[in-house]
């Protein structure tokens, strides 16, 4: 047995068989030349692999049918489709007539043409195609080159998936059924991945830098996701001891149940609202169970970043429908595309920036991109009808983002309008408090904004200068550091003073530990994946305001993240002790 410790990115508890996963990386494709007298063997072999691609896209297609969403069995039956279409064979035979070279360089040569035309086509539904495209001609030539393909979205058996690094994309097409838990090498807490892990209450454990060197396929691993620890390969002991602690741990999550309906209210009246996270539309029934009273965060770019679909207006109107009529009279925030950093959207963006979390992300692309901005906007507007919709503005870091974006937004108001277009009269439009200067500054934004939500993902990586996302350095990431600190306490006074609410949803809102210090500095609204909401709930209950104050004024005066993280743990001791054990 080996034991080996990470980040826990998600809670719960999972024993399983590894499945190593590496991206696939494709060889050169061969360019040589066919004799005229072996032309019928290349016609044979691409009938062949257009024959087998055929029948495991039929598997996969029921297979989605039977296990995972609509969406997903959706885009294989549009790979089969096109895998099946004569047309496209018809034009792989015509290249191949014309060129006499190997089958395989042909298919890449058509695929590679076809999907330069789609993408460089203004109608977004052609641009689609484009990785449709790229998905059918890679399985064909898989079949071709014999190649072992590797895809979560294919995984047939319950697996903990072993990986380097994942993309966000790569989560949101896996079988979700199948995979049972993430390790990581690479990630934080607050990396995208670990974020879909919780939404997807996949339990999770990232930055271990080493796991894919350390764990083999098949092995058996037992994967903590509050400690961070995994055991590879467990002996009888391991298997019963974390057989007791997921029972344990089950019946805690049982607990929790009966905070549901409960208030988040301190011992002395002080009342918070509970809010949480999502990054799908179908996790909004879910989070009621937890007892979320509103959502404050939908990190709405997850509609585009799922492979081969662009979120067309009306896709757009039918999820955010979907999110506000379950949630009925409770607020959902709705954040506009947070684009770009690690969440590239081939469709717009090269992904070849040098800085990209610097670079052309969230408000920034969506300023530049005015009729996809509004074609969101108008969205958001349309679906306000069905509930209680908030607009929220990702990544300001000043007051002339929010005036452009304001702009637009009345722009799309009045297209709206033109188009006999219902939307709810008054939406407030909040800001993200995500980069120094917007915190700096927060009381002259104060002005242009109806409420405030801290990104302290962001805000940590970027007052800190430490990347979200490397395991490295991921110590630093640390939001009770004093710098951290001031930012938040400007900002929250600064919302006060101007009569605004100040919320947060970064992933410092749904850590227990700094719950009584948010408190202390005053923050109104809490927003958190899901699971994190009963914990946290539970402090809230346990604890009276007047203490928490004085524990944020005292916090306020130390001089490092070290000192601060002490006085914090030694306030949990005394006022709830055991509360931070989740
Ligand atoms: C944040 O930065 O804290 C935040 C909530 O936004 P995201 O994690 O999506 O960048
Ligand atoms: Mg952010």
């Amino acid at each position: 047995m080996e034991k080996i410790t990470g980040i826990p990115a998600s809670l719960g508890f999972i024993s399983g068989k590894a499945l190593l996963y590496f991206e696939n990386i494709f060889p050169e494709i061969p360019r040589t030349d066919v004799l005229p007298e072996h032309a019928p063997d290349e016609v044979r072999r691409l009938d062949n692999a257009i024959r087998d691609a055929g029948a495991e896209l039929a598997v996969i297609h029921e297979r989605a049918v039977q296990e995972a969403s609509k969406e997903q069995a959706d885009i294989f039956s549009a790979h089969l489709l096109m895998l099946n279409d004569p047309i496209f064979r018809d034009q792989l035979l015509e290249r191949f007539r014309e060129s006499f070279v190997s089958i395989e360089w042909v298919v890449w040569d058509v695929a590679r043409e076809m999907m330069q035309k789609m993408m460089s086509s203004p109608d977004p539904l052609f641009r689609e195609r484009a990785a449709d495209i790229n998905d059918v001609s890679k399985r064909l030539l898989q079949h071709l080159l014999s190649i072992k393909r590797s895809s979560l979205a294919e995984v047939e058996e319950d697996v903990i998936v072993v990986a380097h690094d994942l993309l966000p994309s790569e989560i949101l097409t896996m079988n979700r059924r199948r995979v049972k838990g993430i390790v990581m090498d690479a990630g934080s807490r607050t990396s995208h991945t670990a974020i879909l892990a919780r939404a997807f209450n996949i339990p999770a454990v990232v930055g271990l830098a080493h796991g894919t060197k350390i764990i083999k396929d098949g092995d058996t691993l037992i994967v903590n996701g509050r400690t961070g620890e995994v055991l590879v390969n467990p002996g009888k002991q391991d298997l019963a001891n974390f057989k007791k602690t997921a029972t344990v741990y089950h019946k805690q999550m049982e607990e929790f149940q009966s905070l549901r309906e409960l208030p988040a209210e301190t011992l002395d009246g002080g009342r918070v609202m509970m809010n949480a996270n999502i990054e799908i539309p179908e996790e909004a029934e879910r989070v009621l169970q937890y007892g979320a009273e509103g959502i404050g965060l939908y990190r709405s770019e997850f509609l585009f970043l799922t492979p081969g679909r662009s979120a067309e207006e009306e896709q757009q109107y039918r999820s955010y429908t979907k999110v506000l009529t379950a949630m009925g009279v409770r607020p959902v925030t709705i954040r506009t595309v947070d684009i770009g950093g690690d969440k590239i959207l081939p469709d717009f963006q090269s992904g070849d920036e040098k800085n990209p979390l610097l670079g052309w992300r969230a408000i920034r692309f969506s300023l530049a991109l005015p009729e996809l901005f509004k074609t969101q906007l108008r969205a958001i507007l349309r679906a306000s009808v069905s509930g209680n919709a908030k607009i929220m503005f990702p990544l300001v870091s000043g007051i002339e983002e929010i005036e452009q974006a304001l702009v637009l937004l009345e722009e799309a108001r009045s297209e709206c309008r033109s188009a006999g277009q219902p939307f709810a009269e008054h939406i407030e439009v909040g800001i993200m408090i995500e980069v120094p200067s917007a915190a700096v500054t927060a009381d002259i934004l104060a002005e242009r904004a109806d409420f405030f939500s801290v990104g302290t993902n962001d805000l940590v990586q970027y007052s800190l200068a430490v990347d979200r996302g490397n395991e490295r350095i991921s110590y630093l990431a640390q939001p009770t550091h004093p710098a951290v600190l001031r930012l938040l306490k400007h900002t929250i006074d600064s919302a006060h003073r101007r009569g605004i609410k100040a919320a947060m949803c970064g992933e410092m809102a749904g850590n227990p530990k700094c719950t009584a210090l948010l408190l202390g500095l005053g923050l109104d609204e809490f927003s958190m994946a899901a699971q994190s909401i009963p914990p946290v709930k539970r402090i809230v209950r346990s604890v009276k305001m007047v203490d928490c104050r004085n524990l944020a004024d005292a916090v306020l005066r130390g001089i490092s993240w070290e000192q601060n993280g002490s006085l914090v743990d030694e306030w949990m001791m005394e006022h709830c002790p055991g509360e931070t054990t989740v």
